[in-house]
């Protein structure tokens, strides 16, 4: 029996991930449920399978809660806040972390997981792109082992041998992309989308901030560097794809010439049971996949003119230090402000590269470190943002 903290459960991931669990009450159950604001929601997963603990963003939300879960006569245990988040991830009542918080809100509980050695479903990929080397370097030192949820290094991790790329003929990652709702879009209508156009992705149905960074492509960006720190290759050996159907989820080239690739109806519960189980495998609930009903697969070469934050990935990756960490911190604020109407959808990478060219790129010793480029580049992006120049409107 698997006793997992699922954080970040109110989400689409968080959704995904209790649909799984509830396929298989033999196999899972949940000691932990941690959310920000929506309690509503979170009692409803909390009386649906019964955690021994509750984590929510403030104390009303839990006060709230607490009320709620005690008329109904549940004993889960309620807290709050960025502390109580590092509790339920390194508490010894779990042995699986799913970490499905988005952005850089859900670092330090992915660390704290890390810390204390437990299997960890990484979903947040914001995660890895702080702060890789650090990442990585606390799992080998707790023997924790670290699970890809993002379905193209899902794919990637099910076509390598134990799911390690080192020394076993491997020559290339290939991440493929469908390239978003934008991919055949005029270029010259793009400054003009709306927030809820963005998020209209053709093939997968996701949190408003991943469905952005699909539509500006920084989400395959951010996926080329996570796949950098999770499989050890350097920048000049993991390609990207399009491929519109999104129907293969990834793919490794091998250097007797062989291609393999991982294959499946575009829906998260997959590499959510193949993570969950591994290495069995269970039931997820998603439809078989029809290869004669979607007939064709396609592939194109990725635009970087047409996707500008997509080369800015790059560019991070090939800078190092904290280069990652500052293109992520400004994502988030650029990405915050168009959807809130503050932004132009074209300007997002305007402000990522104003604030890459301004922040001061630094080696990262530790997790102080990571937090002060994150800070830094926050306050340069906001700055971008305010000198008008790229506002909305
Ligand atoms: P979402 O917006 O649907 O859900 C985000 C979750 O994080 C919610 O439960 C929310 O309550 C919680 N959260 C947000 N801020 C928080 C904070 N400050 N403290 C505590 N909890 C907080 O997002 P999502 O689409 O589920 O994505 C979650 C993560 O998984 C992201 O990092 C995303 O890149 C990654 N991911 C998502 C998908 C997908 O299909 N949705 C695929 C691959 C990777
Ligand atoms: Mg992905």
């Amino acid at each position: 029996m698997r006793r997992i903290t699922l954080l970040g459960s109110t989400g689409s991931i968080g959704d995904s991930t209790l649909d799984v669990i509830g396929r298989h009450p033999e196999r899972f159950s949940v000691y932990a449920l941690a959310a920000h604001r929506n309690w509503r929601k979170l009692a409803e997963q909390c009386e649906r399978f019964r955690p021994q603990l509750a984590v929510v963003g403030s104390p009303d939300a839990a006060e709230a809660l607490r009320a709620h879960l005690r008329a109904a006569g549940l004993p889960t245990e309620v807290s709050w806040g960025p502390a109580a988040l590092d509790e339920v991830a390194a508490a010894d009542g779990c042995d699986t972390v799913v970490a499905a918080i988005v952005g850089a809100a859900g670092l330090s509980s992915a660390l704290a997981a890390a810390r204390a050695g437990k299997r960890i479903l990484l979903a947040n990929k914001e995660a890895l792109v702080m702060s890789g080397a650090l990442f990585i370097a606390t799992v080998q030192r707790s023997g924790a082992v670290l699970l890809p949820l993002d379905s193209e290094h899902n794919a990637i991790f099910q076509c390598l041998p134990e799911g390690r790329a080192d020394g076993r003929g491997v020559e290339r990652l290939i991440l493929t992309a469908s390239g978003g709702p934008f991919r055949t879009r005029a270029l010259e209508t793009l400054a003009d989308v709306t927030p809820d156009e963005a998020c209209a992705h053709p093939n997968w149905s996701m949190g408003r901030k991943i469905s952005v960074d699909s539509a500006t492509m920084m989400n395959k960006g951010l996926e080329v560097i996570e796949a950098h720190w999770l499989f050890g290759l350097p920048r000049e050996r993991i390609d990207v794809l399009l491929h519109p159907q999104s129907v293969i989820h990834s793919m490794v080239s091998y250097s007797d010439g062989s291609v393999l690739a991982q294959l499946g109806n575009p829906d998260m519960r997959t590499p959510i049971a193949h993570a969950l189980a591994y290495p069995d495998r269970v039931g997820a609930g998603v439809a078989p996949l029809d290869l004669a009903a979607v007939a064709q697969l396609n592939f194109e070469r990725a635009d970087l003119a047409r996707f500008p934050c997509l080369r800015l990935a790059f560019e991070a990756l090939s800078a190092g230090g904290s280069a990652s960490t500052v293109l992520n911190a400004a994502n988030e604020v650029a990405v915050q402000a168009f959807l809130e109407g503050r932004l132009r959808f074209t300007a997002i990478a305007e402000v990522v590269e104003s604030t890459m060219a301004r922040a001061r790129i630094v080696e990262l010793a530790g997790l102080d470190d990571v937090l002060a480029s994150d800070h830094e580049a926050r306050r340069l992006a906001n700055e971008a943002l305010a000198a008008g120049a790229l506002q909305a409107g």
